[in-house]
């Protein structure tokens, strides 16, 4: 690794979090992180600690996404560019923190779906894309894991860095939208047919991931059987904490520095804006575990 920040560790978990990631839309991908940000700021998860990111910039878009397109992103609905650039920013400062910290995350959703030239299922900017060619160029990783559980494909990130000989890509869904085809040893993608074999599909994806420098979780909760998009019967929150636990104990086992996203997490008949929000808590509590218990730069 080379150029690693001149910025003081920090005991605590950093997340990065603002106001302006919230967007009043009715869509959980751009409300869920208020509420999530407040039981936080509240002291519920212990040893974390919310940060401001700063905004991404045009030029940082450009790096994965066409001018065009982000011009007409940037140019539109004001309310929407402040949330993109607020969480893409977010994104950004997250993966420069984890290469300080060893652990990190942001409260950023929205990322995978996203292509080239336009969005795509609730995802503008693929922030996921955007992260592993920041810790390749900047950061000198060689090889960078995306490890990615929302129950839908990520064939937005398939397309913006697939072919990229430094990135493994490592896709646990439980639906075929956005489904993509693998093509490389660096490539496995699993679509889970029912919630029996939900956990070890995930234990497969950690198998694929082995021997990278640093991981990026898109941390999905949309697998959750109450989410009325994306869920599977069976799979509960008992699963889902067990699949953060697996992930988090995958991390601090092969001492790898990672970083997390919220991915997929919706509402349905039993599950409200606040009940999303909660879905995410046990990829928080894990990362903030292991953030305590290991001391990776030692
Ligand atoms: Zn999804």
């Amino acid at each position: 690794m080379k150029n690693i920040p001149n910025t003081n560790m920090i005991n605590n978990l950093p997340i990065y979090w603002s106001r302006d990631y919230v967007l009043d839309s009715g869509v959980e991908t751009r409300t869920k992180s208020g509420p999530l940000a407040k039981i936080l700021l509240n002291g519920e998860v212990p040893g974390v600690e919310i940060i401001a990111p700063l905004l991404a910039t045009r030029e940082e878009l450009l790096v994965i996404h066409d001018e065009k397109y982000v011009d007409r992103l940037l140019s539109g609905n004001v309310d929407l560019a402040r949330s993109i650039l607020a969480s893409t920013g977010g994104v950004r400062d997250a993966l420069d923190a984890m290469f300080i910290n060893g652990r990190s995350g942001s409260l950023s959703s929205g990322l995978h779906h996203a292509k080239h030239m336009h969005d795509e299922g609730l995802c503008y900017i693929n922030g996921l894309a955007l992260a592993a060619l920041r810790a390749i160029k900047l950061f000198g990783a060689i090889k960078v894991g995306i490890l990615d559980t929302d129950s839908h494909c990520g064939g937005g990130t398939f397309q913006l860095v697939g072919e990229n000989e430094n990135v493994v890509l490592s896709d646990v869904s439980c639906n075929s939208y956005d489904v993509w085809q693998p093509n490389s040893k660096r490539h496995h993608l699993e679509i889970v047919g029912n919630a029996g074999d939900y956990l070890d599909a995930v234990k497969r994806g950690l198998t694929h991931i082995e021997g990278v420098d640093a991981l990026i979780y898109n941390a999905g909760m949309d697998p959750f059987e109450g989410c009325s998009t994306g869920g599977m019967r069976g799979i509960t929150h008992e699963v889902l904490a067990e699949r953060e636990r697996l992930v988090a104990q995958w991390c601090e086992d092969t001492r790898t520095p990672a970083m997390f996203v919220l991915a997929g997490g919706y509402g349905g008949p039993n599950l409200d804006l606040d009940g999303v929000a909660r879905l995410h808590l046990p990829t928080i509590r894990e990362f903030a575990r292991i953030q305590n218990s290991t001391n990776i730069n030692g």
